[in-house]
């Protein structure tokens, strides 16, 4: 049997192995040896629909397996690990909703970063995108810090919750339908908890609008399908707002499709609109 590598967490030092096992001290783990782990697509579904609280959605999905290209991908990134990050361990297990458990604003986005939230084990953090986005966040004041670099780095919001339509980091960032539509229940169920207060739904991309379409379908106003642009906004029947906005990528910040000033407007307007500033 080949010997476990244990590396210190970059900030705690605690050792780990990679992929992280559940309930061994890794900062934010939201589950234990016993959380029970889904396999499959119906498993999913069952105990999404069964998850009493935030809490234990967020066990659940840190724990899940259903599938299989994704789960063997997570973890042998977890295990090649990029030269950069070769002396740290990987979370390398899906990545849960992150934030407030009563948000104002739900920042939707595609699915989690291999060298990211695959590694960090939380959200946008320990990537550029989420270079990006915590520093926009920040200019709007809606966390705390600007920076998203690991787990235990004490960045926290009151109003915003962030969390990605797919929970595994997928090969190519391209998750497969079947995938998308597996990881579906874990967001439906998250949605169903957060969004007594959400008045914002902020969309990064054209994957993360379709999955708010999806969750929104009987929210949308009588229209066409509303399309995905940046700076779209719709005005949803509950009186909720859905606002799409490009991904802060690599490649759009980069080449300036998307820009920091773009951002803020964006995140500017969400906190306006959600009656977090005149
Ligand atoms: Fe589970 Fe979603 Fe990851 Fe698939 S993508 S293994 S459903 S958490």
């Amino acid at each position: 049997m080949d010997a476990v590598t244990l590396l210190p967490h970059p900030r705690t030092e605690v050792l780990f192995e990679s992929p992280i096992p559940p309930g061994t001290g890794w900062p934010g783990d939201p589950a234990v040896p016993e959380t029970p782990v889904a396999e499959d697509a119906a498993q999913v579904a069952t105990l999404a629909a069964a998850a009493g609280d935030l809490n234990d959605l967020d066990a659940l999905v840190s724990v899940c397996r259903a599938c299989p290209r994704l789960v063997d991908w997570r973890e042998e990134v977890a295990v090649t690990k990029r030269r950069s990050f070769a002396r740290e361990p990987y979370w390398g297990r899906p990545i849960t909703g992150w934030g407030s458990v009563q948000p104002k604003i739900l920042v939707l986005g595609l699915a989690p970063a291999a060298q990211g939230g695959n590694r960090t084990g939380r959200v946008f953090t320990g990537d550029r995108s989420g270079d990006q986005l915590f520093a926009a966040l920040y200019r709007a004041g809606l966390v705390n810090q600007p920076t998203s670099v690991d787990a235990a780095d004490g960045l926290a919001t009151k109003d915003v919750r962030i969390a990605a339509a797919v929970r595994c980091a997928p090969p190519a960032n391209k998750p497969a339908l079947d995938e998308r539509s597996t990881c579906e229940p874990w967001l439906t169920a998250e949605w169903q908890m957060i969004a007594p207060s959400v008045r914002v739904i902020v969309t990064l991309g054209g994957f993360g609008w379709q999955a708010a379409l999806r969750l929104l379908a009987d929210d949308l106003p009588a229209l066409a399908k509303p399309k995905f642009g940046h700076g779209a906004v719709v005005e949803l029947a509950s009186g909720k707002q859905l606002l799409g906005c490009y991904h802060p990528s690599q490649q759009n910040m980069f080449t300036g499709r998307l820009t920091p000033a773009m951002l803020d407007d964006v995140f500017t307007d969400a906190a306006t609109r959600a009656g977090l500033r005149r």
